[in-house]
């Protein structure tokens, strides 16, 4: 059996997950209720020995633990959504309890890429990338059977590559930054813009009623959604150039938004695609599961294969 952990700013994921990829049992904390990373591993140290036990005390072949801004060495520097103390070793805090087995830590997207390349529909395929689209945009790449990773860890930002010079403004402090126009609150804000450019109220106060919104037809959603399928289209086809994958996988809250978004985003990849590529890179969405906290906790357990 093997173990997954995600942190994640709201929720922390704990699963247990058997050699065919079902997730057997599975635990959730509130993150936000330690402030510190020594009270949060000892809360998840306890979680995982007691889902052992209650699973006729299954040995644990190895623990993964997904989080943001986590180094493969398992160290965080500083994470924006996450209150305990940084820098800090969540290797080392886990150590204590489980010297025996081994850990392997990375960052949620390449988690996910894992995942998807372990249990999901990428298994087989060498070279793809996936794209995690939610709060953020965040993007994992498997070339050759290898993730990459770059010199610090930091493979995969593209998130805030510029998409539209002297664009919306980013935390990331620079201007025009893919995320700023296809996580969620880029679609939100494209959506308001349209309402305000057409004169019509404005039906939404947040991602998930844009969503809704779509699903009811409105015009504006689904126009929403097709400016944001251009850009995120564009992008892809830019980035294929780089690694040559066979497939991109869409993962997360706004990739489940599923024709709104990925008909529009089919079209304009196909069009701005490089010659040589065109008609032979597809764009799914993930199939890690139907349920993201299954997802998450899969992403997390596959890290295994980061070795
Ligand atoms: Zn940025």
């Amino acid at each position: 059996m093997r173990c997954g952990v995600d942190i994640g700013g709201t929720n922390t994921l704990i699963g247990l997950v058997d050699e065919n990829g079902k997730v057997v049992d599975h635990d959730c904390l509130k993150t936000s209720k330690y402030e510190s990373a020594q009270d949060l591993v000892v809360t998840i140290a306890y979680s995982i020995l007691r889902m052992a036990k209650v699973n006729g005390h299954v040995p644990i072949q190895s623990i993964g633990l997904g989080c943001p801004n986590i180094n493969p060495e398992g160290r965080v520097e500083k994470a924006a959504n996450l209150k305990f103390r940084c820098p800090v070793s969540l290797k080392d805090e886990l150590l204590r309890y489980f010297p025996e087995t081994p850990l392997f830590f990375d960052n949620d997207a390449r988690a996910a890429t894992l995942g998807e390349a372990v249990y999901g529909s990428a298994k087989g395929l060498t070279d793809f990338m996936m794209i995690t689209l939610g709060t953020g945009l965040g993007c994992g790449i498997m070339s050759q059977g290898k993730i990459l990773q770059g010199t610090n860890g930091m493979a995969g930002e593209v998130g805030h590559s510029i998409l539209v010079p002297g664009g919306r403004p980013c935390g990331c402090g620079r201007q025009g930054c893919l995320e700023q126009y296809v996580a969620a609150g880029g679609i939100l804000r494209t959506y308001t813009e349209l309402c305000k450019k057409k004169n019509e109220t404005i039906r939404a106060s947040e991602y998930r009623d844009v969503a809704d919104l779509a699903r009811q037809q409105d015009e504006t959603a689904l126009q929403a959604y097709a400016e944001t399928g251009k850009i995120l289209g564009l992008a892809l086809a830019n980035l294929v150039c780089f690694s040559a994958p066979s497939h991109i996988f869409l993962f997360g809250g706004v990739a489940q938004a599923k024709e709104f978004l990925l008909d529009p985003t089919r079209k304009a990849f196909e069009e701005n695609l490089l010659f040589c590529y065109k008609g032979k890179v597809r764009i799914e969405l993930s199939g890690l599961s139907d349920s993201a906290k299954n997802a998450a906790i899969l992403g997390a357990a596959a890290l295994y294969r980061q070795a």
